[in-house]
């Protein structure tokens, strides 16, 4: 008998009828001999709502009550599945983060999860009743509802697949696998059969949302097999797997696009040692994730410009952190711009081919897009250029590549 964990996100879950088409699925692992937990995001759009009225209370809301707010979503589509399954004359409960519990380190808004304890869950499902668990949330260190961060319910997943030490986890989504770039963007994507943990990690944390980053870092630590494959199609999905269970290797894996991303400058900061750490130090107390930095020197060597990257989320924090120490810091001015792209090219081929750089930097000047910003990393670069660039330059960097469907 095989454990296995589905995980399915909000438009597998969108309304009803969808609900009860994954109460279907679920019941054929379960008449497969499978002892099953289902993992559910709240139904497509929801949190996207339930963020938007916080926002509407405050212009920085209380984390805690945040939290509180937007886990919501999940509550209901979990006690919904169970009816669902009990309808099909399964056993199942809805189990939330808290009462399995899912213990996190309490960071509201992007916390982590540090431990599981399956204990109660394991026995329920070895009684043959399917546990269906609320992604996303789980309970801090201030006893407290704490979110993973959006597309968290991904973390959960691969978290409840790693602790139930499951044969498999799967995640039903709404394309049939995990795709050279987004194919909603770039109709002659390629479906990839297999994945390196490695490369999806940077496919994910360049902003492929198919799977939230923290849930493939776990995956790699824990060697949970992943796949990603279609709720609403039966077809062979794709494989997050190790290096050596793939045969065939490309240059270049993936591209990505992150429009989550704010452009900030700082102008004419004094040029002096210790600067940057001036800055960067309180925003990363701040908890505020900075990506991308650039700095330019002027020509007299007294000040210089800095531009780096924050996500939307963390711009009002940003600017408060930064504006609050402008006497101290000493720049001139702060000013942002949010209609910015991130477009990135993931390979591992990187290492040991040169060239790839290149490649990219001649095909965004053939389209005439400006580069802003430049990034890399030993497998991969990214380029910040204008938004409304994003189709273009995935479209022509995927043929560029060679990486257009035959
Ligand atoms: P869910 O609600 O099921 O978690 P998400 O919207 O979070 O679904 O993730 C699935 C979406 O990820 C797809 O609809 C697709 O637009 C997008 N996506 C981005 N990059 C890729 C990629 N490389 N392969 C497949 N899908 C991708
Ligand atoms: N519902 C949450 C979100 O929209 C978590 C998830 O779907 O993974 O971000
Ligand atoms: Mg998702």
């Amino acid at each position: 008998m095989a454990r296995i964990v589905m995980k399915f996100g909000g438009t597998s879950v969108g309304d009803i009828d969808r609900i009860k088409n994954v109460a279907n699925r679920v019941k054929r692992e379960v008449e497969a001999g499978n002892q099953v937990a289902v993992v559910l995001s709240a139904m497509s759009g929801v949190t996207n709502q339930l963020v938007a009225w916080c926002n509407q209370m405050a212009k920085l809301p209380d984390p805690r009550e945040y939290d509180t707010v937007v886990a919501t979503g999940e509550q209901v589509t979990i006690g919904l599945l169970a009816i669902g399954l009990q309808e099909l004359g399964l056993e199942a409960r809805s189990w939330c983060g808290w009462q399995i519990p899912i213990r996190s380190n309490g960071v509201h808004g992007k916390a982590r999860i540090e431990s599981i304890n399956t204990d109660r869950m394991s026995a329920a499902m070895a009684a043959g009743q399917v546990a269906v668990v609320a992604g996303f949330q789980a309970v801090g260190p201030d006893e407290r509802i704490s979110t993973l961060g959006r597309g968290g319910s991904d973390t959960s997943a691969v978290a409840l697949a790693a602790a139930l030490g499951a044969d498999r986890c799967d995640i039903y989504t709404d394309v049939d696998g995990i795709y050279t770039t987004d194919p909603r963007i770039v109709t002659k994507a390629r479906k990839l059969q297999r994945i390196t943990y490695e490369e999806m990690l940077e496919l994910a944390s360049v902003g492929a949302k198919v799977l939230q980053t923290r849930s493939v870092e776990m995956a790699m630590k824990h060697r949970v097999r992943v796949q990603v494959l279609s709720s609403f199609e039966d077809k062979p999905g794709t494989l997050v797997c190790d290096e050596d269970e793939i045969v065939e290797k490309e240059l270049v894996s993936g591209i990505a696009y992150s429009r989550d991303e704010t452009k900030v400058t700082l102008t004419r900061v004094p040029d002096r040692p210790g600067v940057a750490a001036s800055i960067f130090g309180p925003l990363a107390d701040a908890s505020v994730n900075v990506d991308m930095i650039v700095q330019n020197v002027s020509e007299d060597g007294r000040f210089t410009d800095l531009t780096f990257t924050v996500s939307h989320t963390d711009l009002e924090r940003a600017r408060e952190v930064l504006n609050g120490a402008q006497s101290t810091l000493g720049f001139e001015r702060l000013t942002d711009d949010p209609d910015v792209v991130k477009v990135s090219v993931i390979g591992v081929g990187m290492r040991s081919h040169a060239g790839i750089a290149q490649k990219m930097f001649q095909t965004l000047a053939l389209e005439g897009i400006n580069i802003q910003v430049i990034s890399t990393s030993e497998i991969k670069i990214s380029v910040l250029i204008a938004e409304k660039y994003t189709e273009l330059a995935l479209r022509a960097l995927h043929t560029a590549y060679g990486l257009d469907a035959a």
